[in-house]
């Protein structure tokens, strides 16, 4: 007996009838990748790899005491006490806990090896007040880590079963949580980062409509880094073409309209 989309038991987003992204208006996606449609899984194989440039950007919006901005080394001293600089800095915080979590749970169900230690606890870092260097500059190789790791078996992710675990940071209490909500959360991290880098981040709109779900919501993000292809994609279903193949299908709208 098939079983719809998992993500159509979720609260769904704000103006949308189900979280998901296969709803059709009537009904949700068949979970053909574990408990997830297909979609789900596409759209987080697309966008999970994007926390780590995620992570960077966001570091860019982190307001530095400008001694600190020209040595590059965090100081003591706490940056300005203010909301700005603390909504890049906790998504931060999620980004590194949720992929380091699920990363840690993919390599026990895989049989991988452990994650390298953070190098040895010396005795000076047992206190509170001193703990072991988890520096800033080592959230990018946790993030680099989890991600070589988990980009590659999000599929073996989505089919995890419940497990304790401390969802969103370590002052969350545990609770049971599937690998498949794990997927849809690291997504909708990507998601989280990219309205807070909206204001920095040029993200093009693009005229025709998605061939799946027929939304008129295609986009296209500029470059992140060298190679970057910048596929257009449906911001509602995330459905996702190589410039060339979107370029082929405007092609096609127009001599269409021409023989109309
Ligand atoms: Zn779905
Ligand atoms: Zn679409």
């Amino acid at each position: 007996m098939p079983e719809f989309c998992a993500a159509h038991t979720l609260t769904p987003p704000a103006g949308r009838d189900s979280a998901c992204r296969e709803w059709d208006g009537a009904q949700p996606g068949w979970a053909v990748a574990g408990p997830l449609c297909e979609t789900e899984v596409r759209v987080a194989v697309r966008d999970v790899p994007m926390l780590l440039w995620d992570l960077l950007d966001l570091e860019q919006q982190i307001p530095r005491p400008l001694s600190q901005a020209l040595d590059g080394q965090p100081s003591g001293k706490p940056g300005p006490p203010i909301p700005l600089a603390l909504a890049p800095e906790a998504l931060q915080a999620e980004i590194v806990h949720v992929l380091t979590t699920w990363e840690a749970e993919v390599r026990a169900r895989c049989g991988l090896s452990e994650p390298p230690e953070r190098g040895p606890n010396l005795p000076w870092h047992t206190t509170v007040s001193k703990r072991p260097p988890l520096a800033r500059v080592r959230a990018g190789a946790a993030v680099q880590r989890a991600l070589a790791v988990l980009a590659p078996r999000l599929p073996e992710l989505a089919r995890i079963p419940a497990t304790a675990v401390q969802a969103t940071g370590v002052e969350d209490p545990p609770e049971d949580m599937f690998g498949w909500e794990a997927l849809l959360h690291l997504s909708r991290l990507h998601a989280r980062a990219r309205s807070m880098l909206g204001r920095t981040r040029r993200t093009e709109r693009l005229p025709g409509d998605c061939s799946g779900c027929g939304a008129y919501d295609l986009r296209r993000d500029e470059p992140r880094f060298e190679g970057d292809p910048c596929d257009v994609y449906c911001g509602q279903c995330g459905r996702q073409w190589s410039r060339d193949a979107y370029d082929q299908y405007v092609m096609l709208c127009v001599t269409g309209m021409v023989a109309a």
